[in-house]
This record gives structure tokens, sequence and C-alpha cells, in this order.
């Protein structure tokens, strides 16, 4: 192919045959040459042609709501609407995704002309109760690029902060920069309560750009096309510094403890009852906690009138609440999850050759003990540090060390965490008296 015409000597595109001029530069391949709108032109192609791979590849095989449903079990605790409720939404967004790739299983069917919405989630529940986990975990089983976005950093734009458009920066970046991918993300929006324009919460939030921040996020929740600057960040070659990312298929899940929420659950449920809060029972079951029973009920209404905007809850219409944790629920986050806590630290003592066990009685004692600081699961760490800080500390310079046994006295600081020495008789697990086993043991005054 030859872009010079024969008769005239000029040059032309190859593709559109334009004449290059000095207002019409053109570059020169082996063979011919190209102008600037057909390079634009083929841009587009090639995007869409990206757009459509990524579509493909997404859709994969999809997970039926009960296999996701269990694989979430294998890293989070209880929470069983929550996790249902998640488990559908997925399964109903790669549903979509097929639906927008043209699938021929959806192409030919009598439904074909219906769009089908997004169903963004608010998951409700105190901290550190697994609303992270869970959209975490989900992000895993999905295979589709996943952020977390805090609520409370974000401000309006013309404020000192980050722009709401920063969470599809990040988003296009977890993507590889590949925006078909992106726009198929998952964003969980951590601690978006702070948002709200309850006078309850205005003390201690910054509520000058609280409701403007809700409504910037109401442009990516909805879905619309957002502009978004890549000003600073590393080009791909040949793109330019704005990206547009259509938000459409983003599924948002937005997490928060909304404090005080109940309250407003149980003066819509016993509208004349004076005493209304905590010690009502409006829901029936007296077995289940107050607050896990009434966050159950809670409907958009109540999310209005704790202070989010009507709009922005149009756009969460599946409610998931989580449930507080009880001291069953907490042991069992302590040992059964793949990434357990227990399991962690038990690796991490393998690596120096040395078993650690814990005896059920302080297992029951840790989960009291982050019960008694009222911040969920998140506290179980904080007292397994405390712990294990000196045995981890020891144990490197220590050649001898073959198990460490931690019991109650332990956790609450009555005893040090046993060291038993190499040579020493097999401790059993299941023994219902460890400590006792761990006193015959030879005890390992560390730094002596
Ligand atoms: P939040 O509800 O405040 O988002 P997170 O999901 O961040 O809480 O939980 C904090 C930590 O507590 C997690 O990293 C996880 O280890 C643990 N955790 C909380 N809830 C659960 C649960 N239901 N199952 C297993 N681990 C949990």
């Amino acid at each position: 192919m030859s872009s010079e015409t024969p008769s005239s000597g000029h040059t032309h595109c190859s593709f559109c045959g334009v004449e290059q001029k000095p207002s019409i530069p053109l570059i020169a391949g082996a063979e011919g040459a190209i102008c600037e709108a057909c390079v634009k032109l083929a841009d587009q192609v090639v995007t869409n042609w990206g757009r459509r791979r990524v579509l493909s590849e997404l859709q994969g095989s999809i997970p039926k709501p009960a296999e996701i449903k269990k694989t979430l079990d294998s890293y989070v605790v209880g929470q069983e609407l929550a996790k249902e409720i998640l488990a559908v939404a997925v399964y109903n967004h790669y549903k979509r995704l097929r639906h927008e790739s043209g699938d021929a299983a959806c192409s030919n069917d009598m439904h074909n002309d219906v769009e089908l919405g997004k169903s963004n989630i608010p998951l409700i529940g105190p901290t550190g109760t697994g609303k992270t986990l869970l959209a975490a975990t989900l992000a895993k089983i999905v295979g589709v690029p996943f952020v977390v976005a805090d609520a409370t950093t974000l401000t309006q734009a013309g404020y000192v902060g980050d722009d709401v458009e920063n969470i599809l920066v990040r988003l296009l970046d977890v993507a590889e920069g590949n925006i078909g991918k992106a726009e198929w993300g998952i964003v969980y929006l951590d601690e978006v309560d702070k948002l709200a324009r309850s006078p309850e919460l205005q003390i201690n939030t910054r509520d000058v750009s609280g409701e403007g921040v809700q409504q910037a996020l109401l442009r990516l929740v909805e879905g619309s096309q957002v502009k978004i600057s890549l000003k600073g960040k590393k080009q791909r070659e040949g793109n330019s510094d704005e990206a547009v990312i259509d938000t459409r298929n983003i599924l948002f899940v937005a997490g928060g403890a909304f404090p005080g929420l109940e309250k407003h659950v149980a003066k819509r449920l016993t509208p004349n009852d004076a005493g209304i809060g905590f010690h009502a029972s409006p829901v029936g079951d007296s077995q289940k906690p107050e607050l896990e029973a009434l966050l159950n009920e809670t409907q958009p209404e109540d999310l209005r009138r704790f202070g989010l905007i009507p709009e922005l809850i149009g756009r969460l219409p599946v409610l998931a609440p989580l449930e507080p944790l009880d001291e069953e629920a907490l042991i069992r986050i302590l040992t059964e999850p793949k990434n357990a806590l227990i399991r962690q630290y038990q690796k991490l003592f393998a690596y120096e050759g040395v078993e650690l066990e814990f005896t059920e009685q302080a297992l029951t004692r840790i989960a009291k003990k982050a019960i008694e600081r009222d911040t969920g699961a998140r506290g179980l760490r904080g007292i397994l540090e405390h712990v294990l800080r000196k045995p981890m500390f020891d144990i490197p310079s220590l050649s001898n060390v073959k198990r460490c046994v931690v019991n109650e006295d332990a956790i609450d600081g009555r005893s040090e965490v046993k060291m038993v020495a190499s040579g020493i008789a097999p401790f059993s697990a299941s023994s219902t008296e460890p400590a006792q086993r761990a006193d015959e043991a030879l005890q390992i005054q560390a730094r002596s």
C-alpha cells in the first residue's frame, strides 16, 4: 500500500485518503501513512475491542450464590443474612455483565430490552463485625478490581481533601489502567454514616461538606460518565491525562456502624412508646440481642432520619445488617477462618520452630476482654499482640524452646506465657488442664 499518489506526488493517509498539508500532518509507516483523525478512530476501535475482551474474561464461570456464600463462610464467621444478600447481589452483578456483553443466553430472550439496574448495598453493623472483611473477601471471589475508600477523608470539590473522583482513579490503578475492568469493579465505601447530617453527629464530624460529599457520591453511585484526572500518574503510551469512566456498572458497598440508627427504627416500629430506644422490644424475638433485632428491621426511611440524603438512599436499596459479635463468635473468629488470628501467630512461631498453643479458657478470656473493649473483633489482635509480645521478643534469642502455652492467667497478666523447652514430654492440646501440664514443663526465664 503506497500513500503517495503517483500522478500528484502528494502523500495521502492510507486509511481515509486525506492529503497531507501543513495543517494535516501524517505519520509515515513502512508502507504508508496515517492521519491524526484515523489514529484517534483506531484508538477508539481498539479500546472497544479491549472492553469486549475484558467482559468476556471477567464473566468466566459465574459462581452461584450458594458457592459465593460458601467461600465467604471460610473467611467470615456468622453474618449469615449479610452473606446471603451480598452473594445474591454479586451473582446479579455477573448476570448484568453477561447481559451487557450480549451473551447468547440473554440476547435471545424476550426480556432483551429490559435494562438491569445495579443494586448497591449498605452494610450496617457495629464496628469490627466484618463489614470490610466481607467486602474484601467478595472481591477475592469475583476477581474484579476492588478498592476500599474511607468516606471521612472525602470532601466536596473545592475543599481540601480527597475528591470523590479519586476513588475511581484508585480503581483504575488497581485495574492496571484498564478502563474496561475498572468499570466493573467494586468499591467499598467505609464509614459512610459519618457523612450524615444528623444534628447528633455534627459534634464530631465535619458537616461542612458531609452532605456535599453525599451529593458528589451520587454521580458515582447512580451511574454516569465521570471524568477523572490522571495528572501525575504514570501514563500508558499515547494516553491523555484525563479518562472518562462509566460508573453504571461499578458496585458500591457502603459500610457504616450508624450509631443510634436503632433508635430511629424503634421509633418507627413503636411510634406511641415514649420510652423508645434500646429497651423497646418491637420485633418480638427476645432471644436476639436487641440491637441486632432492630438493625434487621432497618428500612430506607430510617437511614433518611439518620441523615443520609434520599437520593443516595434510593441508590442503596439492599440493606444488609450485620450482627454484633458475641463471645462464641469471637472465639470462632480467633480459630476458625482460613487466616484466623491464632493460626497467623502459630505460623509466625512455627518459623522459629516453636508450637504455639492456647488453652480453651485462654480463648474465652480473650473473647471476654474484646467484648469489654467494645470494638468487635478488632480488639482481638491488640490483646494477642500484648500477650505474645514478650515471647516474640525472647524466642529468637533462645535455641531450645519447643512450645509456648498461653493460658487464662497469661491473658490476665497474672503469669507469663509458659515456654516449654525441647526434651519435655509432649503436651496434649486436647488436655482439659493444659496449664497444669505446662507448669510441669521447664519454664524458661527468657532474659535470665
Ligand atoms: P468493620 O465491620 O469495622 O469493617 P472489619 O471487617 O474491618 O470490621 O473487621 C476487623 C477485623 O476483625 C478483620 O480484619 C477480621 O480479622 C476480624 N473480623 C471482624 N468480623 C469478623 C467476622 N465476622 N469473621 C471473621 N473475622 C472477623
